[in-house]
This record gives structure tokens, C-alpha cells and sequence, in this order.
């Protein structure tokens, strides 16, 4: 039994790759691991992890993974928040991280979805980012729209990627920014798939872009944004209760 478990807490063992910034508070954290259970995870599920601390390991933190199911790599894309988050872009290659999950049912049956609507807010965008490259991978038809709100356009990352997946995937995809006024300027006549809006996403907006009442709603993001996104929807006659979301609060 012993043997068993040591086993077992070993494959929790992943090891650091890389880390990338995305921007100046976003990284991503590539970890490298034996965990089987992984390879039958799905697009927007995430992970506890843990790492090296002064005395063994630290408290565990949750993070969806942001890689498609299909990618070898981990990847976690983390907002510094605070001293955990922070502390990431110190992590070096080789360096041993705990990591327990798959966890969490966000998006899943999403595949079956012929018609999806995201609305993410700031990092809520990393299980949008997995269903995506999922897709992308799959060359899936499924007809999306992903709104996606920041106060600026230095706070989007991976912003050719999924320009580059407009050309791809029959996605549509709005950039809404609260703190900028000539919004339009950033839009490019070869990228008709990526579209710019002032101020917080509205109903008006997402009418605008052709949200359907009968598509399917995942939200993702800070709290406050996610009650605008539900109330807003609501107003559009989609009902909140068949609205799937997934907030990025943890209990500690
Ligand atoms: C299912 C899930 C998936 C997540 N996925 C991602 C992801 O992909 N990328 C990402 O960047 N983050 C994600 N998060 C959030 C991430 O877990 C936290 O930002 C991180 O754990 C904060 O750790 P910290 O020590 O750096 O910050 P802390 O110092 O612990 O806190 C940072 C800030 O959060 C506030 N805070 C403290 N406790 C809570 C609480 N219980 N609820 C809400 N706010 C609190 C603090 O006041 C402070 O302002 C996810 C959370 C959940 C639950």
C-alpha cells in the first residue's frame, strides 16, 4: 500500500518547462508531467497546484489549463494577483510543481454545441483559450462568438493567436475595451473576423454582433463582470439559469 501511494504522489510531481509572459501581469506556466489521468481531460477544466515553499509546499492554488486537451504541455495562464501568483515568473525550468486534477465540468458538452457564445473578462478568458485551441486542433465547425472585455488592448495577450483562429474556425471575436476611446482604429479590413467596441460589454453590443437567444452562454470572469454578462443576456432573452460560468473565486 505505501509503495502504491509513493507511486501515486510521485505522478503529482510535474516539473516546470517555461514560463512566457503573455503581458506585463499575465504568464503562462508550461509543466511537464506522467499524470495519465491527464490525457482524458476536457477544454476548460483546471487544476490545483502547489508549489516549493520555505517549509515543503504551499497552500494550493486552482488554475484552469489553458492548453488544449490535446497538447502534451500544461499550460497555465496566470494574472498576478498576489504573493502566489507572483511568484510565478521566478518559477526556473526543472523546478517540481504539485498538481492535482483534472478538475471541474466548465464547457463540458461543448463539442455538441452548434452555436456558442463566450463572454470572458480579463483572464477569465483561459478556459476559452482551451476550448479554442481545441477546436482549432480538431477543425471543429462549431459557429462562435467570444467576447472577450479588458480596459485596454495592453491587456489582451494572445492576440494574434486568436486573430489567426478568425481564419481558422468559424468564430467571430469582439474585443470590448473600457478605457479607450478610438477603439475602431485597431480594427483590420484582413482580419474582418476580430471586431473592437468602447466600454463594458451590453446587450447592445452583443445584439449588435448577433447573439442568438437559442445559443449556447459560457461566462467567465471577475465577479462583477459576470453579473453585468447575466444581466445583460437576460435582457436578451436568454435565461441566466441556462447560462453556464465558472468564477474565478476560490475558498480558502
Ligand atoms: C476554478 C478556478 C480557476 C481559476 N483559473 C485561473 C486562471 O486560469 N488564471 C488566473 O490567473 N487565475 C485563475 N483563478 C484565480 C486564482 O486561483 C487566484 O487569482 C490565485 O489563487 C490568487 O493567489 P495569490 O496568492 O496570488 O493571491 P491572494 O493574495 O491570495 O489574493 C489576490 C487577490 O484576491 C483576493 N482574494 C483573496 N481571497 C479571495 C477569495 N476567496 N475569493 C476571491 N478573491 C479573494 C485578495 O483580496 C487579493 O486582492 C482561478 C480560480 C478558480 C477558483
Amino acid at each position: 500500500m505505501a509503495s502504491a501511494n509513493t507511486a501515486s504522489e510521485e505522478k503529482n510531481i510535474w516539473k516546470v518547462v517555461r514560463v512566457a509572459g503573455e503581458n506585463s501581469d499575465v504568464n503562462s506556466l508550461f509543466l511537464e508531467g506522467k499524470d495519465e489521468k491527464f490525457t482524458a481531460r476536457k477544454a476548460g477544466q483546471f487544476v490545483s497546484i502547489r508549489i516549493p515553499a520555505a517549509e515543503g509546499w504551499s497552500e494550493p492554488h486552482p488554475f484552469t489549463i489553458s492548453a488544449a486537451p490535446e497538447d502534451n504541455l500544461l499550460r497555465l495562464t496566470i494574472k498576478k494577483e498576489g504573493v502566489f501568483t507572483s511568484a510565478i515568473p521566478s518559477l526556473t525550468p526543472g523546478t517540481p510543481v504539485k498538481v492535482i486534477g483534472p478538475l471541474g465540468v466548465f464547457c463540458q458538452g461543448i463539442d455538441d454545441r452548434p452555436e456558442i457564445v463566450m463572454l470572458a473578462g480579463g483572464v477569465g478568458i483561459t478556459p476559452f483559450l482551451s476550448v479554442l485551441r481545441h477546436f482549432r486542433n480538431c477543425g471543429a465547425k462549431n459557429r462562435v462568438i467570444l467576447f472577450w472585455s479588458n480596459k485596454t488592448l495592453a491587456d489582451v495577450f494572445c492576440r494574434e493567436e486568436i486573430a489567426a483562429m478568425t481564419g481558422e474556425l468559424p468564430l467571430n471575436v469582439v474585443h470590448c475595451l473600457s478605457r479607450e476611446d478610438d477603439v475602431q482604429s485597431y480594427f483590420d479590413a484582413r482580419i474582418p473576423g476580430v471586431k473592437y467596441e468602447q466600454g463594458r460589454l451590453s446587450a447592445e453590443i452583443m445584439k449588435k454582433h448577433g447573439v442568438k437567444e437559442n445559443a449556447a452562454c459560457y461566462v467567465c470572469g471577475p465577479p462583477p463582470m459576470m453579473d453585468t454578462a447575466l444581466k445583460e443576456l437576460e435582457s436578451l432573452g436568454v435565461d441566466p439559469a441556462q447560462v453556464e460560468q465558472e468564477q474565478f473565486v476560490w475558498k480558502k
